[in-house]
């Protein structure tokens, strides 16, 4: 068996040590003779893995006790309207920081419940920068400020937290999330996708503080009320077991490896060597504000477009793959979460210096 350096945006690399752990349990886990896909979510032993999985996150996060964390399905587009839903509050209207396509799309499913002031937008820079935060002017009255932290397609990050002021800061940090420590308590709403950072698709992770559940409207589907959830600790309904218990694997390998301190100082390091590369040669360019450069998701052109189809070839035959660029930029992107080792990295640099040379 060999596996490649997968450096797809999502769904993405997962740990191969977490994937070699889940196939040793996969048809008896802990002795309960059953895989955990078979097992009743109301069960103990199920119980006992949602639970485990959700401790592990809250110390990896550092997430205060005033915060609730969820486990839902629907995927981070689903949240694009669960936020308004909820946090609207009787309030009409809400801020957002337009930074590139999912933003985008944030905006356009919020306008079907309020009115959107874009305090930001930098669709004329083809979202290669993010204002300086001193720039930014909030509305007070706004029921919250919505933002993007990281850019997944063109790979765009902010370089500092907004201050909003007692207005709630909501982010989609679903590129971004275990990348970094954060401080979570900045924030009123964290929601991330799993398939990036975390785990398998089909789970959505939501981190409210829990002030701020309750204010839906009961015109709104039940599904789509925070309380829904929070009131039953994410299991209203089925939530997406195996999803779930394979971000607890991922959440305790993370904490068994040193931590968020750890992972940061990798992602660093990665990213910086990356870019390094891509700066140091003729051949390949990133059109992205050096201080805004994405740690998980590095795109880059190489100077003869011509050539893009030999180089995903020759990567591929390399064990290098899915390095395509989204089709609405171009190129190539490396996604570089977490679970992409640093020799992942270091191979794709040294396999770039070789392309480079052979077709300078
Ligand atoms: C991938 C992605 C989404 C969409 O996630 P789904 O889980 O497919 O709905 C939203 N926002 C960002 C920043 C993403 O990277």
């Amino acid at each position: 068996m060999s596996r490649v350096y997968n450096f797809s945006a999502g769904p993405a690399a997962l740990p191969s040590e977490v994937l070699e752990q889940a196939q040793a349990e996969m048809l008896d886990w802990n002795g309960t003779g059953m895989s955990v896909m078979e097992m009743s979510h109301r069960g103990k032993d199920y119980m006992s893995i949602a639970a485990k999985a959700e401790a592990d996150l809250r110390e990896l996060m550092a997430i205060p006790d005033n915060y609730k964390v969820l486990f839902l399905q629907g995927g981070a587009s689903s949240q694009f309207a669960m936020v308004p839903i909820n946090l609207l509050n009787g309030k009409k209207k809400a801020d957002y920081l337009l930074t590139g396509q999912w933003s985008k799309k944030a905006v356009t499913e919020a306008k079907r419940y309020c009115d959107v002031n874009l305090v930001v937008d930098t669709t004329d820079s083809k979202f290669t920068t993010v204002p300086d935060a001193d720039s930014l002017k909030f509305d007070p009255e706004a029921a919250y400020v919505h933002y993007t932290p990281n850019e997944t397609i063109v790979g765009v990050e902010f370089d500092y937290i907004p201050d909003t002021g007692d207005v709630p800061l909501v982010a989609d940090m679903s590129s971004t999330i275990l990348s970094r420590s954060i401080d979570v308590s900045k924030f009123a709403v964290i929601y991330a996708g799993a398939q990036k950072n975390i785990g398998p698709a089909g789970l959505t992770i939501v981190i409210i503080r829990e002030d701020l559940v309750g204010n839906a409207d009961s015109s709104m589907p039940v599904m789509f009320d925070y309380k829904t959830f929070v009131d039953n600790d994410s299991m209203y309904n089925t939530p997406p077991t195996y999803s779930w218990y394979f971000a607890g694997l991922v959440f305790a390998r993370s904490l068994e490896k040193g931590g968020m301190a750890t992972i940061e100082e990798v992602n660093k390091r990665k990213a910086a060597k990356l870019y390094q590369a891509i700066d140091d040669s003729a051949f390949y360019s990133n059109p992205v504000d050096v201080k805004n450069r994405s740690w998980m998701n590095v795109p880059f052109i190489l100077g003869n477009a011509d050539l893009d189809a030999a180089f995903l070839e020759q990567a591929a035959a390399k064990g290098l793959t899915t390095l395509k660029g989204h089709r609405s930029v171009g190129g190539m992107r490396a996604s570089i979460y977490n679970a992409m080792p640093e020799a992942g990295v270091d191979a794709l640099i040294s396999f770039m210096q070789e392309f480079a040379a052979a077709n300078s």
